[in-house]
């Protein structure tokens, strides 16, 4: 029998820089594979960097594979394992095509092309939520952060309030580009935080009001709407953080508001009461909905009934030259058909143990990433409360001048400002990760029942769960069903697991 064996490592360079070495999963791989008497013809380590751009030793790997034909590939844990959708892909690829077995070594979880459909779907879960919120999503976002913004500067179109300007030499070369406060609209954006904590306004009638003011865009000249105030409202630029790809960053900018104020309008936020009239919310939009017959998308519209404006929301083929036979559907039918397709899921308790356990092995990564980044964040912030005490009282000595002591003070409680928003964004991610766990895992335990009832808000979030696109073809409607769902489908046609 063919037993030889890649063995695949990564330490993200963040967790390097934290200590972490590649060592202990590469002594834990080789324990297993001796155990398991693999021959192991390469070991590959990520965490060295890539020799020349653009080369990751995944790719490596995964030529390898190819190349040699190696049937068994050993990974610690399934965060180990891809960096990116399309990498889990290509892995899951490899093991439906070229029968690669994969080992993932601390659960013990073994993948090949004949694994039960219930195995293959509890890894799948296990890749998906490690996707989405392990170490990977940080360091795509710290790839994709703009070298700029490290340094404190913006760099779009500085938000309403702001100026993009550019400090030029004699001879009109650009020395640098700066975000100034823009002196007609700096005031009118002060106000309308004020304004809003007050409470005494609504965003419509506070729009209203910087309108009656004269307050335009920069880049249009247009008036506010109340979505724009809304967004101005909301963005931390105001009082000194610039947010890119999720991460924070004190800006080199001057405030326009106090933190305090804007901590304000975010509780008016919260408390505010919001009755939620339908509208014009369509079900079945962005879910990608496609004609069978010409392949163009389906759009929604609305249409009224009669004159007291009841109306329907219709689905049709957008095909502009009138040829397409597909008919016109009411809402209520392709939910209908919706509710049929997933009737037909294979949801058994077997299946929900699967996606307990799966979702409880990856949210222990994740807990065990949350409590690293809080304690160093935690003791950051109490060294900075001492370095704090510790100018205060070296200005009370006289030993330092007013000037050293403001800019010192002021550049530690930015930093300060900073790891309070980096500890609540911890926070908020860690009850988001729950919060998505336990909707995927109480949707599947009854999921027709649960579709049936839901608002149409929950509809839609429910089949963007589970829909990757629908073809509609008159009456015979085809779902392709996202993964790992697409797993439970095929046990429910062929029956042919389990026992
Ligand atoms: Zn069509």
């Amino acid at each position: 029998m063919d037993n030889r064996a890649i063995l695949y490592v990564r330490v993200s360079s963040d967790e390097q820089a934290k200590g972490y070495s590649p060592d202990a999963q590469l002594r834990l791989l080789r324990d297993y594979a001796k155990k398991n008497d693999f021959e192991v013809v390469s070991e590959i380590n990520e965490s060295q960097s890539a020799t020349y751009q653009g080369r990751t030793e995944f790719a490596r790997m995964i030529e390898t594979i190819k190349k040699e034909n190696i049937p068994i590939v050993l990974f610690e844990k399934a965060d180990r394992m891809s960096r990116n959708p399309i990498d889990a892909n290509v892995i899951y690829d490899m093991i439906e095509n070229r029968g690669l077995k994969v080992c993932l070594v601390k659960s013990g979880t073994i993948i090949n092309r004949s694994s039960p459909p219930p195995v293959k779907f509890s890894f799948y879960i296990e890749i998906g939520m490690a996707l989405f919120f392990s170490w990977n999503l940080r360091e795509e976002t710290k790839k994709g952060m703009n070298e700029k913004v490290r340094n404190g500067g913006f760099p779009s179109l500085a938000p309403l309030g702001y100026l993009n300007k550019q400090l030029t030499d004699s001879d009109g070369k650009v020395l640098e580009r700066i975000i100034a406060q823009d002196p007609e609209r700096a005031p009118l954006v002060k106000q309308a935080f004020e304004l809003y904590a007050s409470g005494d306004h609504s965003l419509a009638s506070l729009r209203d009001w910087l309108n009656e003011k004269g307050l335009k865009t920069r880049k249009y000249k247009k008036k506010i709407t109340k979505h724009g105030l809304e967004v101005v409202l909301h963005n931390s630029f105001y009082y000194g953080l610039m947010k890119w790809n999720g991460v924070s960053y004190r800006g080199k900018h001057e405030p326009i508001i106090s933190k305090a104020l804007f901590d304000r309008v975010q509780e008016r936020f919260a408390s505010r009461h919001r009755p939620n009239p339908r509208g014009l919310f369509f079900e079945f939009k962005g879910i990608g909905l496609k004609c069978g017959y010409c392949g163009c998308s389906i759009v929604a519209e609305r249409q009224f009934a009669n004159k007291d404006k009841d109306y329907y929301f219709y689905y049709h083929c957008s095909e502009s030259k009138g040829k397409c036979q597909q008919t016109w559907f009411r809402e209520e039918e392709l939910e209908k058909q919706f509710a049929e397709a997933i009737g037909q899921l294979q949801i058994d308790d077997q299946v929900i143990g699967l996606i307990k356990a799966a979702l409880k092995k990856s949210h222990e990564d994740e807990e065990e990433f949350v409590k690293t980044e809080l304690t160093r964040l935690q003791s950051e912030y109490s060294r900075n409360e001492t370095k704090l005490h510790k100018v205060y009282e070296d200005k009370l000595e006289g030993v330092i001048d007013e000037g050293f002591f403001k800019s010192k003070y002021e550049a530690i409680q930015q930093r300060q400002i900073e790891i309070h928003a980096e500890i609540e964004g911890l926070r908020k991610r860690n009850s988001k990760y729950f919060e998505e766990g336990l909707e995927i895992f109480e949707l599947m335990k009854n999921l027709k029942n649960q579709y049936v009832k839901a608002d149409p808000a929950q509809k839609q979030r429910i089949m963007k769960i589970l829909v990757s696109n629908w073809e509609l073809k008159g009456v015979n409607t085809t779902i392709y069903w996202n993964k790992p769902f697409d797993i439970l489908f095929e046990m429910g046609e062929t029956q042919k697991w389990g026992g």
